[in-house]
C-alpha cells in the first residue's frame, strides 16, 4: 500500500519541482527589489502583450510557437500579405543572379518590416515599444498618450509583422520588470544567469554553455526553458521552436528591413551587421548613422564614440569572434536588411551612478528607431524586379 502512495506522491513531487523551477525565479536576499513607481505605458510584462493583442481590430493576431514552457509566442501582422511570386528559395534565386526568382518586389508590393521583439527575456524595454507600436497602429497614440498619427500612417503603407517578445519563458522567469536605477550586475546576474556557486556567467561566457544546463543554480532570462539563447541557436536545425517560428516568418514574408530589439547598459546603437553582404552592411551602416544624429538632434541620449567609421568586415585571423548569428541567419534566409538594435536598460553602474535614461526615454528612444526605419525604407527600398 505504501509504495502505490510513494509512486503518485513521487510524480506530484516531480510535477510541482518541474513547475516551480520555471515560474519567475523569486529575487534573492540583498538584492534589490523590482521597480514599484512603473508608469501605466511601460508597458513590459508578459500580461500586458496579452492585454494589448485582446484589443487589436485592425491587426492580425497569430501564435507561431509555443515555448518549451508552455508559453504562446505570438505575432501581429497589419496589411495584407502582398503575392510575391516566388519561383524559388532565396538561396538559389542569388546563386540564379536575382533574388526576384525568390520574391518579386516593386512599387506593387507593399514594402515588408518585421520587428523581432526581445528573445533575452531581461531584455524588456523591446517589449515597452512594441506594445506601444501596436497601440500606435490602432489608435495612432502611445500609451503616454502622445501623438504618432505619421508613424501610423507609414505602418499603413507597409506590410508589418511584430513579435512583442520572442522569448516568453525567459521574460516570466525575470524577476525584474524593469532595470531602471537596478546595478548593472543584478541585470546580469538574472539576464545571464548564474553557476551552483552562485557566480553569475556573465557576457560573453554565459554562451560558452549552450544548450545553458548542468551548473545552473539562476537559469537567465537570456534563455528558453531549454536552455537556448536564439541569438546563437543552430540555424541549420534550430533547437528552439521560437527560432524556428522567426525565421519561418523571414522566409514566408521576405521582409524588406527587420530588427531584433535588444538592450545592454550603454547608450542607442545599431550594431554593425556580420555575414551579410557589404552592400547590405552599408545600408545598414547608413541607417545606424541617421538614428544616432537624429536622437542627438532630437536631444536624446546617443552613441558619442566612434563606432560607425565603417561596416565591419568578417574575422581576419584565428581565432574567430564574429558570429553567424540569428540576424546573420534571417538575411541568409530571406535577404532582408536585418541588423541588432540595442536600447539602454538605464542601469546603474560604476560610471554612470545615475542611470542614462528613465521610462520616458526608453519609450522615446524605441519609438524613434521604428519611426527612423520607416522613413529609411520608404526611401531606399530595394527593389527586386526579373527584368
Ligand atoms: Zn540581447
Amino acid at each position: 500500500m505504501k509504495k502505490i502512495i510513494s509512486i503518485p506522491l513521487a510524480i506530484i513531487t516531480l510535477l510541482f519541482s518541474y513547475q516551480t523551477a520555471f515560474t519567475q525565479i523569486a529575487i534573492e536576499a540583498g538584492d534589490p527589489p523590482n521597480n514599484t513607481d512603473l508608469p501605466v505605458f511601460f508597458k513590459s510584462k508578459l500580461s500586458d502583450i496579452d492585454k494589448e493583442l485582446g484589443n487589436i481590430k485592425s491587426g492580425e493576431v497569430k501564435q507561431i510557437a509555443t515555448s518549451p514552457g508552455g508559453l504562446p509566442v505570438y505575432a501581429v501582422f497589419y496589411g495584407e500579405k502582398d503575392d510575391l511570386h516566388s519561383q524559388a528559395n532565396y538561396n538559389s534565386a542569388v546563386a540564379a543572379r536575382n533574388p526576384a526568382y525568390y520574391a518579386r518586389k516593386d512599387s506593387s508590393t507593399k514594402p515588408v518590416i518585421y520587428f523581432v521583439g526581445p528573445v533575452h527575456g531581461q531584455e524588456v524595454e523591446g517589449i515597452v515599444g512594441l506594445v506601444n507600436l501596436i497601440h500606435i497602429a490602432e489608435t495612432g497614440k502611445d500609451y503616454r498618450g502622445k501623438d504618432w498619427t505619421d508613424l501610423k500612417n507609414k505602418l499603413g503603407q507597409c506590410r508589418v509583422i511584430i513579435i512583442p517578445c520572442a522569448n516568453p519563458d525567459g521574460r516570466k522567469r525575470c524577476p525584474y520588470d524593469s532595470f531602471v536605477g537596478i546595478p548593472g550586475e543584478i541585470m546580469t546576474k538574472y539576464g545571464q544567469g548564474t553557476r551552483k556557486d552562485g557566480s553569475s556567467y556573465g557576457w560573453p561566457i554565459a554562451k560558452s554553455v549552450h544548450p545553458m544546463k548542468g551548473d545552473v543554480k539562476i537559469l537567465g532570462a537570456y534563455f528558453n526553458n531549454d536552455g537556448i539563447n536564439m541569438m546563437q541557436d543552430e540555424f541549420f536545425s534550430p533547437m528552439a521552436e521560437e527560432t524556428k517560428a522567426i525565421l519561418e516568418i523571414a522566409r514566408t514574408e521576405s521582409p524588406d528591413l527587420t530588427v531584433s530589439l535588444h538592450s545592454h547598459e550603454n547608450f542607442p546603437l545599431i550594431l554593425k551587421a556580420s555575414y551579410e553582404p557589404m552592400f547590405m552592411k552599408e545600408r545598414i551602416h547608413d541607417l545606424a548613422k541617421r538614428l544616432n544624429q537624429r536622437y542627438k538632434d532630437s536631444g536624446q541620449v546617443y552613441f558619442p564614440y566612434d563606432w560607425f567609421w565603417e561596416p565591419s568586415v568578417e574575422d581576419k585571423e584565428f581565432p574567430p569572434k564574429t558570429t553567424f548569428n540569428l540576424v546573420s541567419a534571417l538575411h541568409q534566409i530571406s535577404g532582408t536588411m536585418s541588423f541588432t538594435f540595442e536600447c539602454p536598460h538605464g542601469v546603474i553602474t560604476e560610471k554612470d551612478t545615475e542611470p542614462i535614461v528613465g521610462y520616458n526615454q526608453i519609450l522615446d528612444i524605441e519609438l524613434t528607431l521604428y519611426d527612423e526605419m520607416l522613413d529609411y525604407l520608404l526611401e531606399n527600398r530595394l527593389y527586386w524586379k526579373l527584368k
